[in-house]
């Protein structure tokens, strides 16, 4: 009996993220630490532009909140030499609401803004949000690939990852969702699966195909009573799909 063994990832923006928040208004920083953290992220809290840049070299964050108005420097300089050494994804944070402004930064490479005052679950929305962009980008770059929903499937590195979290397969467990990756959305036979997969002929009462599925279901979190990506079709086979039904 296998056990699901879920490793966390380093990079993959979900779970904890690791934020940068550069804020000098004690209150607000105190607030921003506190609802960040209470919501799942590492935050890092400094209060000026020097101890923001220090902070990036050390603490490699996936994502900086930046107020604008610092003691040291304008944050539209800090912008302006974090984008110099970083492609980290930034939330502005200011109390100009000022369009002009606002277009500026964005073009001097923000990532997005709020304008205060705002809640950390708005501030947490956000950096969410431009994770998934920084991550969806990245994962495009790689045509290797294969993702159907929130399974990810790297085939040269053999690994498996549902919603970030590596999953810990074996060597026919993996062929054996690489097998149905290859083709998310269709049918494929137990005999095709057992010819590809174990190199095996088909014996009628083998049930390697229906071990390794229960197996492989385990440890996607799901069962056959209720599946999610895997779908046994009685009698002719079993497919892998997108539960939320994005196709493949
Ligand atoms: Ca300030």
């Amino acid at each position: 009996m296998s056990a699901v063994v879920l490793q966390r990832v380093p990079g993959y923006p979900e779970a904890m993220p690791r934020i940068l928040l550069v804020e000098d208004d004690p209150a607000i920083r105190a607030a921003l630490t506190r609802g960040l953290t209470d919501q799942g992220a590492t935050v890092t809290a400094v209060d000026t532009a020097v101890g923001a840049m220090k902070a990036l070299a050390v603490e490699q964050p996936e994502a900086v909140m930046l107020d604008l108005g610092l003691p040291d420097l304008d944050g539209a300089n800090v912008l302006v030499m974090l984008r110099a050494t970083s492609d980290v994804p930034v939330v502005i944070a200011t109390a100009r609401d000022d369009d002009a402004e606002i277009v500026r930064l964005l073009d001097a490479g923000a990532d997005d803004y709020l304008v205060k005052p705002f809640s950390a679950a708005q501030a947490m929305a956000r950096i969410r949000a431009v994770l998934r962009r920084a991550g969806a980008s990245g994962e495009e770059s790689d045509d290797r690939r294969i993702v159907v929903g929130e399974l990810v499937i790297d085939p040269p590195a053999r690994t498996a990852r549902l919603a970030g979290a590596e999953l810990a397969l074996n060597r026919k467990e993996f062929d054996l969702l690489l097998a149905l990756a290859v083709r998310a959305g269709q049918v494929v036979s137990k005999r095709e699966l057992l010819s590809e997969v174990w190199q095996m002929p088909w014996g009628g009462a083998d049930r390697t195909v229906d071990v390794h599925l229960s197996w492989l279901r385990r440890k996607l979190g799901e069962t056959a009573a209720e599946p999610r990506y895997l779908h046994s079709v009685r009698g002719v086979g079993v497919k892998l799909v997108d539960p939320a039904g994005g196709g493949a």
